[in-house]
């Protein structure tokens, strides 16, 4: 995660649906209680065990241990939790899709059906090393708070470029819920069973595909002014037989001074995938079709392989 992204600069439209969380008061409330022995804490853990089962090791996968559950699960994300919970938003928590070193991403089940939950990690391992180090220490209590904030503003931002990226009517998971370092979106998938990423599979008409994404670069560029920054064939879902784009965290506005070269960067990736899969073409030659080539019409997206 690259946390020197400056946000500040960007000018994002305001979302009238979703409403800021009251953050200071959860940030008081942390400060003030011993966690799990206070038994406000103690009757929310209750509350919300057994809706997380499936990611305490009793689930069908047999990676998720003790350790996999602190790592995740700290004291302010089961508040999170448990307020999305509260509130309606997830049902249960289901099992792990997949766990990366920023995040952690679950299907979770919601009365309307499968849910995507990406939680992102507010401690990394050496953090959690020296932790025992900086607890208790007033020095550096203001050290883990601002990491905090870094990483729920950078959840912030995945929601809102989904959002603006859904707007312009690209392929990616709708963002539906955002409270401190949980992303709950659409999940994509089939009955349940996540789809497989873009580099796990074979496609029939490389070409058609290679032509879908890099009208979809042209859309994020030139529609929603951003660059997504990590676009790859891992950050691609294939559902039913279509590209649906994830993992929008780091994607910046087309202002950013390194913008193009993230630019040239996923241009290039697009590129060298096809030529992999046997459709040779020029990242120049591309590149020029993202920048300066005609809005793309999606509507004709419906179907590529
Ligand atoms: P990371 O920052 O860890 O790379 P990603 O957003 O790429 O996080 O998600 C990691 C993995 O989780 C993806 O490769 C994909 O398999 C799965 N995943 C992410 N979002 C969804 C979603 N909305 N629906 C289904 N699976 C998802
Ligand atoms: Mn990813």
């Amino acid at each position: 995660m690259t946390t020197s992204t400056p946000s500040s600069g960007e000018q994002m439209p305001s979302d009238e649906e979703w409403e800021e969380p009251d953050l200071d008061r959860m940030m008081r409330s942390e400060r003030k209680h011993e966690w799990i022995s206070e038994p406000k804490y103690k009757r929310m853990f209750d509350d919300i065990e057994d809706a997380l089962q499936g990611v305490m090791g009793k689930g069908k996968f047999e990676w998720v241990d003790r350790r996999v559950f602190d790592q995740v699960f700290d004291r302010l994300t089961l508040l999170a939790l448990h307020k999305l919970m509260q509130q309606g938003g997830i049902q249960t928590i289901d099992y792990p899709i997949a766990r990366g070193k920023e995040a952690h991403v679950f299907r979770a089940t919601s009365a309307n059906g499968p849910l995507a939950v990406k939680i992102f990690h507010t401690t990394n391992a050496v953090f959690k090393g020296l932790a025992k180090y900086i607890d208790g220490d007033p020095r550096f209590s203001g050290l883990s708070r601002r990491h905090r904030e870094l990483v729920n503003i950078w959840v912030r931002k995945e929601f809102r470029n989904l959002k603006r990226m859904r707007k312009s009517g690209l392929r990616v998971p709708e963002p539906l819920f955002n409270l401190k370092n949980v992303l709950v979106m659409e999940f994509i998938g089939v009955e349940g069973t996540p789809s497989p990423r873009l580099k796990d599979i074979e496609v029939n008409d490389p070409e058609a595909v290679f032509d879908d994404l890099l009208k979809t670069l042209a859309v994020i560029w030139q529609t929603c002014n951003l660059v997504h920054a990590d676009f790859s064939e891992y950050n691609i879902l294939w559902r039913q037989g279509v590209p649906w784009v994830i993992d929008v965290g780091q994607a910046v506005i087309t202002r950013h001074p390194n913008a193009k070269e993230f630019l040239v960067r996923d241009v290039t990736r697009l590129t060298e995938w096809a030529g992999r899969k046997g459709h040779e073409t020029q990242v120049a030659e591309n590149l020029v079709r993202v920048l300066d080539g005609p809005v793309p019409d999606l509507s004709e997206n419906t179907s590529v392989d």
